[in-house]
């Protein structure tokens, strides 16, 4: 890989060959892919971009670390929507909105872009079974997308994972153990069975490929916006490795000179399971915390890429916000009903904290703003009917109907 040079210990700097099968650094900490951007610059402009008809994450190959004929995986990948959301600006007050709809990838969150990264990286490493722990939609996206590349896959989820995520995982042919716990629980029982059975490791942080997958949401937003950087990205934040990878992205295009200059990240928590922004909050060390949210995906009470996600949000000049339960339910049905836009919770829980930092008059209105939706709400629609409600239920009679509108107060 010419564009890679290396990678590196956040913690204690250590360098490491880029070899398809790193972990995490022998101190601990969690290791980042630099690249030589004075080689990728003098081979990659925007007119070579503006030229491809692939519209996969994998049109940015000069940016992500993959050798050149390295099978790339055959889902289709990247390329989410970004919608201008002018009536849901206005609602908030800012000059300029944008929803990126992650929900529309294959396995239908964010995560499928660093399951595709793991995916092409295991072939690249030779494994033939790829592991991971997850919350449930890396679990799903990692099953999904190495189906589709002939290879097998040993899944771990806690056991409160949705059925939506869960009967996917059934679907793809993973093997799937539900732990009874938490999600901690759940990483560690992985770990141990990874270390003892040799699999090829998709686990947050330890893998340090998932995040140069992840970043490719960045790289996208700052495409479809001409390069001309927002002022704010508002995305959920659980374990950080997304948060960790879009600003990963935004760095990657300010350094090859595509972009001029920097938004500031608006990193979203749930309250009930918000460690990594109660440290930059308090400014001290991140603790654990209870996953008290039904915000599931993002119900991480020992972020693993705490080290990469809080330098994110610090670098950026960054805002943090943490909503509650009733805040996320409220956002779920307020980007349905504005934008058409149908995310899980944790997917539209960014968008709930931009809401709520609007209304506390924290963003500028001539502000403009992305707000980057993570996994779509078919995986979890329990929890969709109790945020959004449930529908006239009658026999199939016209004057019965009437009676329904009549009581509903709906006049059609
Ligand atoms: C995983 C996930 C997140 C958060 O990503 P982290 O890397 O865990 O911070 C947000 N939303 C959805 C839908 C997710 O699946
Ligand atoms: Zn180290």
């Amino acid at each position: 890989m010419k564009n890679v040079k290396h990678a590196k210990c956040v913690r204690c700097g250590r360098i490491y060959a880029a070899a398809p099968d790193l972990t995490s650094c022998a101190c601990g900490g969690i290791l980042d892919i630099v690249y030589d951007y004075d080689y990728i610059r003098s081979t990659f402009t925007k007119d070579d971009l503006a030229q491809r008809r692939d519209s996969t994450m994998w049109r940015f190959r000069e940016l992500l670390p993959v050798e050149k004929d390295t099978p790339l995986p055959p889902l289709r990948v990247g390329g989410s929507p970004l919608y201008e959301a002018d009536a849901l600006a206005q609602e908030l007050g800012l000059a300029k909105l944008y929803i990126k709809d992650d929900g529309i990838n294959p396995t239908a969150s964010l995560k499928d872009r660093a399951s595709a990264m793991a995916v092409a990286k295991a072939r690249e490493a030779g494994a033939q079974v790829i592991a991971c722990s997850s919350t449930g939609n890396a679990a799903s996206s990692l099953a999904g997308n190495a189906a589709a590349a002939g290879l097998s896959t040993y899944i771990f989820v806690p056991s409160r994972a949705p059925k939506g995520k869960v009967a996917q995982l059934m679907t793809f042919g993973a093997t799937v153990v539900s732990v009874q716990g938490s999600y901690e629980d759940t990483f560690e029982l992985s770990r141990a069975a990874i270390e003892k059975w040799g699999w090829y490791n998709r686990n947050a942080a330890i893998n340090p490929y998932l995040s140069e997958g992840k970043k490719t949401v960045g790289l996208e937003i700052m495409e479809q916006l001409n390069w001309a950087a927002p002022d704010y990205i508002a995305i959920s934040v659980g374990d950080g490795c997304t948060i960790a990878g879009l600003w990963k992205g935004l760095k990657d295009l300010h350094a090859i000179g595509f972009i001029d200059r920097l938004p500031r990240l608006i990193s979203v928590q749930a309250e009930g399971c918000c460690p990594l922004n109660r440290a930059i909050e308090t400014g001290e060390d991140w603790r654990p915390m209870e996953e008290n949210t039904l915000a599931d995906s993002i119900a991480v009470g020992v972020p693993r890429n705490a080290d990469k996600a809080l330098m994110a949000i610090r670098e950026s000049d960054g805002l943090t916000v943490n909503v509650s339960d009733q805040e996320i339910m409220a956002a779920q049905k307020l980007l349905g009903r504005r934008c058409g836009v149908f995310g899980e919770p944790a997917g539209v829980t960014g968008t709930a904290g931009l809401k709520k930092l609007c209304q506390a008059g924290r963003i500028p209105s001539d502000a403009v703003v992305v707000s980057v939706v993570t996994g779509s709400g078919l995986k979890d629609v329990a929890n969709a009917i109790a945020a959004c409600g449930e529908p006239i239920s009658i026999p199939g009679d016209m004057a019965l109907l009437e009676a329904a509108f009549r009581q509903a107060g709906i006049r059609a």
